[in-house]
């Protein structure tokens, strides 16, 4: 099939947009939709920023970044997103459903048409950073924003995992596509790469890794490792609160390694 017919209006919706950015995991579980919120929030402190959750079976980040409850509006100029903050803002399928459960059987083309309206029916304001949440692996969310975004370009990918095996070695998977897909690997992120204890906030390797860990798969692929943040009860009350841990504890580990990774991206 030819290009789709709507990329020139989906190019001049996003005209005003500059960086997109993909976030990818090879698992699911390794903190990629974390990771998400956590840098959306740490770039709006100085950039304009939305997010837009394509994992359209498991849309977390209403939660994650404190609007479950709220709903999209439609005006003449499409739809609204909604706001987390005056520079942050977030469109979900997870506003759209009845209920968790609603989207869970959507096969490949009501995906894309989601995605698409997304990009093409959505009145974004004029962003510096659009964040795409998309779903662990590659699937046919991946393969939609590709070719959705085809004319207006993505600048790059990061991709999340963990100091597992056998999350590294999904990583490769997630290289391969975007090399295929044309897609500028901006680096990867190793989350979860050590426990740091609550009392004594002493840091311990939660799964030793036996080759070397991300940074190893890093150096053989000629890739950037953009950080590694550690394991922290903090990430996980932050994320339950819809709250930036960089906020609630600046000093932390976690939001010092954060921080890190923004100056690279
Ligand atoms: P994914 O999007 O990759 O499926 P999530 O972002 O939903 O993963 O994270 C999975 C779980 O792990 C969530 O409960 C989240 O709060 C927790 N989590 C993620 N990163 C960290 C971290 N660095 N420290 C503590 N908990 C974390």
């Amino acid at each position: 099939s030819g290009p789709d017919p709507d990329l020139p209006l989906i190019t001049q919706r996003l005209d005003q947009t500059h960086h997109k950015l993909l976030i990818l995991s090879g698992k699911g579980g390794v903190g990629k939709s974390t990771f998400t919120a956590q840098l959306a929030f740490a770039l709006s402190q100085t950039h304009e920023v939305g997010v837009v959750d394509i994992d359209v079976c498991g849309p977390s980040l209403p939660k994650i970044m404190g609007v479950e409850r709220e709903d999209v509006h439609r005006s003449s100029n499409g739809w609204t997103p909604v706001f987390v903050s005056d520079s942050l803002s977030l469109m979900s399928i997870g506003f759209m459903l009845p209920d968790e459960d609603a989207a869970v059987i959507w096969r490949g083309p009501k995906k894309n048409g989601i995605i698409k309206q997304f990009l093409r029916d959505v009145d974004w304001p004029p962003l510096d950073f659009m964040l795409f949440d998309t779903p662990p692996g590659t699937s046919d969310e991946h393969l939609s924003v590709v070719q959705l975004l085809r004319d207006s370009g993505i600048s790059g990918a990061v991709i999340l995992t963990t100091p597992q095996e056998v999350a590294l070695q999904d990583v490769r998977k997630e290289i391969d596509f975007c090399r295929k897909a044309r897609v500028p690997i901006m680096g990867v992120v190793e989350n979860m790469s050590g426990f740091v204890c609550p009392g004594c906030r002493h840091e311990s390797a939660i799964f030793p890794p036996t080759t070397g860990g991300a940074q190893a798969l890093c150096d053989e692929l000629g890739i950037p490792l953009l950080g590694r943040i550690p394991l922290d009860p903090l990430v996980g009350r932050a994320c339950d609160f819809g709250e930036s841990f960089a906020d609630s504890a600046p000093t932390s580990p976690a939001a010092v390694a954060l921080a890190e990774i923004v100056k690279r991206i």
